[in-house]
C-alpha cells in the first residue's frame, strides 16, 4: 500500500513526501480514503501511530482552494496540540497553497480577528477561543464540510463535556449539511 494508489493530488502528494513520509501507516491506510470519500469516520489508534497527518491529508484533499473560507474544523483539548496540528497541515499543505490558522488561548484576540478575516481554508483551535470567534462572527461556519475532533475521548471529559455536544449542535443549525466527524480518542 502507497500513498500513490490512494488518489490523491499531485501537491498533496508532493507535501506529503517532502516532509519525509514514504509509506502510509496502519491507521493512514485505513483512514484517509474513507475520510476523501466524504464518509463519517471514527478511529481509534494509540498516540504516534500517525493520525495527525490521516486526517490532514483528507482535509487537504477534500478543500476547494478556490474559496478563501473555513471549510474545516479541527478541535483539540490543548493549545499546543492544535499549534501542533497547524503545522502538520501546513507542512503536508505547502504546494496547495493552504491557508491554516490555529484559535487557541493566551494568543492575541485582535490577531485572531485579523487573520480569519483575512480568509483561512481551516481553522484548528481549543474550544474556548473558537467559541469566543464564533460569537464575535469573526469565524462563520457557512462553508464548514469537514469537522475533527482530535482526541475525542479526551475533549468529551473534563471540561469540555458541555462545551463540545452544543458546539456540534451549533453547527448543525447553521449548515444543514453532513458534518464529517472524525473522532480519534487518544490512550
Ligand atoms: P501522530 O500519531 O499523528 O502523533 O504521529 C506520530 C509521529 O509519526 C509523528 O512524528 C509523525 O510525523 C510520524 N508519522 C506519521 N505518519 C508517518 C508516516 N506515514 N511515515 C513516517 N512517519 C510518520
Amino acid at each position: 500500500d502507497t500513498f500513490d494508489a490512494m488518489g490523491l493530488k499531485e501537491n498533496l502528494l508532493r507535501g506529503i513526501y517532502a516532509y519525509g513520509f514514504e509509506k502510509p501507516s496502519a491507521i493512514q491506510q485505513r483512514g484517509i480514503v474513507p475520510f476523501c470519500k466524504g464518509l463519517d469516520v471514527i478511529q481509534q489508534a494509540q498516540s504516534g501511530t500517525g493520525k495527525t497527518a490521516t486526517f490532514c491529508s483528507g482535509i487537504l484533499q477534500q478543500l476547494d482552494y478556490d474559496v478563501v473560507e473555513c471549510q474545516a474544523l479541527v478541535l483539540a483539548p490543548t493549545r499546543e496540540l492544535a499549534q501542533q496540528i497547524e503545522k502538520v497541515m501546513r507542512a503536508l499543505g505547502d504546494y496547495l497553497g493552504v491557508k491554516v490558522h490555529a484559535c487557541v488561548g493566551g494568543t492575541s484576540v485582535r490577531e485572531d480577528q485579523r487573520i480569519l478575516s483575512a480568509g483561512v481554508h481551516v481553522v484548528v483551535g481549543t474550544p474556548g477561543r473558537v467559541f469566543d470567534m464564533l460569537r464575535r462572527q469573526s469565524l462563520r461556519p457557512d462553508y464548514i464540510k469537514m469537522f475533527v475532533l482530535d482526541e475525542a475521548d479526551e475533549m468529551l471529559s473534563r471540561g469540555f463535556k458541555d462545551q463540545v455536544p452544543t458546539f456540534n449542535l451549533h453547527l448543525h443549525s447553521f449548515l444543514k449539511l453532513s458534518v464529517t466527524v472524525y473522532i480519534m480518542p487518544s490512550f
